[in-house]
């Protein structure tokens, strides 16, 4: 958007990506030792390695993220060591920022921010609970999934761009003042970030497919799938951060974007 679409910027989600989100909250929680931090973050993105580089990515006052890896880097890394990593069993993440819900595995599928989005989105607006949190119509390989949701008698429409190729058209239609949609996901590569260019190779359409049922998979077999319920997530927001949108998650959970011809 910032090369291509500038005209439409104020339409793009402030939201940092989760990487950044974390990064500045680990280090803004870590405050007096961010100078000895190097954080480093492992992804399946290597577009990350230049979101890292960002000048606005200094929220807590240092680099946010340090050095960022991709999933093929840190196999790599592995394997230069005699460790065999198969064998090594699972444990668990460190507090704070540690615990994980459903909603945050899907993130890694085309339609999946989306539908962690509405998990939240429904019970927020409605203070219902969403008693079946799968939302199946935005999920899949297909180019453009859309949906109607209907929250508590107000009909949201959302889009889901499976890969840049099929953002042009919503783009378009944008600019052209004729698109339906309230909010619209986009993965620039297809399948989502399970497709990233770090990932592991190959990656095949039959292996992104694999990928995205091992993630829902996952999901469905969480005590926790709504970001919100998240036990972590709420004490960082009753003692840190406050209020979704407050100062404090302005400063560290959101980013601006310019026009740029870079
Ligand atoms: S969809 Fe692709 S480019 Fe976008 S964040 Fe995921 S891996 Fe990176």
């Amino acid at each position: 958007c910032e090369k291509k679409h500038p005209e439409l910027l104020h339409n793009v989600s402030t939201c940092r990506s989760p990487m950044e989100m974390f990064a500045s909250v680990l280090k803004e929680l870590n405050k007096y030792e961010s100078q000895k931090l190097f954080h480093v973050a492992v992804m399946p993105c290597t577009a990350k390695k230049f979101e890292a580089a960002r000048l606005e990515m200094n929220a807590s006052g240092y680099r946010d993220v340090d050095l960022v890896l991709t999933t093929r880097e840190v196999g790599k890394l592995f394997r230069m060591t005699p460790w065999d990593v198969a064998k090594v069993g699972p444990s668990n993440f460190d507090s704070l920022l540690g615990a994980y819900t459903g909603a945050g595995v899907i993130f890694g599928a085309s339609g999946g921010v989306m539908e962690a989005a509405l998990r939240t989105v429904y019970e927020v607006v409605t203070g219902k609970t969403l008693e079946d949190v799968n939302l199946t119509m935005v999920r899949g390989f297909d180019g453009m999934k859309e949906a109607e949701v209907d929250l508590d008698g107000t009909k949201v429409k959302v889009a889901v761009a499976n890969s840049l190729g099929c953002a042009r058209k919503i783009m378009d239609d944008i600019k052209a003042g004729t698109s339906p949609y309230h909010f619209i996901e986009v993965m620039c590569c297809p399948g989502g970030c399970i497709g990233g260019g770090g990932q592991p190779i190959p990656s095949t359409i039959d292996k992104r497919k694999e990928r995205i049922a091992a993630i829902y998979a996952e999901d469905a077999g969480l005590p926790l799938r709504k970001s919100h319920e998240n036990p972590e997530v709420k004490l960082l927001y009753d003692d840190f951060l406050k209020e979704p949108l407050g100062h404090k998650s302005h400063e560290l959970l959101h980013t601006h974007y310019a026009a740029t011809n870079k």
